[in-house]
């Protein structure tokens, strides 16, 4: 159930209700310290460019984790290096609760590792690939969720850059939680980096303007069509990167609108999608306010929303802690009798901000 062309190829330039469950609360975070010995590694949940992401469990209260690792070889062959830096800097800010929770970080001789809380919901993407698309209120659901989310980053000077149904997980209770910050940065100003998901780049990406958060924006509105359409507004059966960006460049006046498409909903992605970025909901003299209050969030409590208390529309099927059913298999290549080796340590100054493991416990 793979997008096509995924964000595999970083483009620097060049119902029947299970019983619900509660999430716990979470102590406040502080920075642990943390090494590969303090848990167990019980699976792979999913794969990026440059390592995995694993479900363990901490030896020392048997709590269950995701735990990202990362090559350093790979990431510094690949020009990642600043990205990975800016991730774990931008997560060890970040506290949020529709934003994947970051408790520490750590480095061996080979890899990086970030320990994360564990979101067993599984992707968004795979609940809209299953669903085939979401119903209105559904879709409206999610998407005020990730604008509160947009809205915290944008908030902190953060431009998270990588929107898509692959990167939002759904916690236990079907709140969403956004993950991978491997293209987010600290930007009080602009940036002009290519980078992202070519379904999901704004035009000014794709024209290789300077840009800022209004990017984000952009990239809600091609989520929301997504969710409400079952693809995004410029798919191609057969990827080709240059018609993309053409028809991304051209803008929303050229997208075939679904016919159950909302009216108010084919409104607020145009807005959202708007070329222009001095025009573009959100990026505007109001800021976020001017999509809090566009009418087809007209129902939505965003002091409610926010606060966690409005029921999700669908609660994931978890039978207890550490259940990662919802997650796709992937066989077991051994890839963590890699970790942990002792070996040369060529990378090792490239990530000043990943500790290394100390003999202490956490
Ligand atoms: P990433 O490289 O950060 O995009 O992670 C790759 C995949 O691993 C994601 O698309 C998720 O399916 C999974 N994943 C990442 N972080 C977590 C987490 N904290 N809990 C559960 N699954 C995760």
């Amino acid at each position: 159930m793979e997008r096509n062309k995924p964000k595999e190829e970083p483009m620097e330039i060049l119902a029947e209700d299970p019983p619900p469950v509660v999430e716990r609360p979470k102590p406040r975070r502080t920075k642990g310290h943390y090494r590969l010995t303090d848990f167990i590694i019980q699976r792979t949940l999913g794969t990026g460019s440059f390592g995995r992401v694993h479900l363990v469990r901490s030896k020392h209260n048997l709590l269950f984790y995701a735990i990202k690792v990362l090559n350093k070889e790979r990431v510094v062959k690949m020009k990642q290096i600043e990205h990975t830096n800016n991730e774990m800097q931008v997560l060890e800010q970040v506290q949020h609760p529709f934003i994947i929770n970051l408790w520490g970080t750590f480095q061996d001789a080979a890899n990086l590792y970030m320990v994360m809380d564990f979101v067993p919901g599984g992707e968004l993407f795979t609940l809209l690939r299953r669903s085939n698309r979401f119903p209105d209120p559904v879709a409206k659901f999610y998407a005020a969720e990730v604008a509160l989310a947009l809205n915290h980053l944008h908030s902190l000077d953060i431009i998270y850059r990588d929107l898509k149904p692959e990167n939002i997980l759904l916690s236990a209770d079907g709140h969403i939680k956004v993950a991978d910050f491997g293209f987010a940065k600290v930007c009080a100003t602009t940036t002009w980096t290519l980078c992202g998901t070519p379904d999901y780049l704004a035009p000014e990406i794709v024209n290789q303007q300077r840009y800022n958060k209004s990017v984000d924006w952009y990239a809600l509105g091609v989520l929301i069509f997504e969710m409400l359409s079952g693809l995004p507004p410029y798919h191609q059966a057969e990827p080709n990167h240059m018609i993309l960006y053409e028809r991304i460049t051209r803008g929303p006046t050229y997208i075939r609108w679904p016919t159950q498409f909302d009216q108010k909903a084919t409104d607020i992605i145009r807005k959202l999608m708007e070329s222009d970025p001095s025009k573009r909901y959100g990026n505007m003299q109001h800021g976020a306010g001017d999509v809090f209050a566009h009418p087809w969030f007209r129902e939505v409590d965003w002091a409610k929303l926010a606060g966690r208390e409005i029921t999700a529309p669908y609660l994931p099927r978890i039978s207890g802690d550490g259940d990662a059913s919802a997650f796709e298999k992937y066989p077991d290549d051994h890839a963590a009798d890699m970790y942990g080796l002792p070996g040369p340590d060529l990378y090792g100054e490239a990530f000043p901000g990943f500790e290394y493991a100390t003999t202490e416990t956490v």
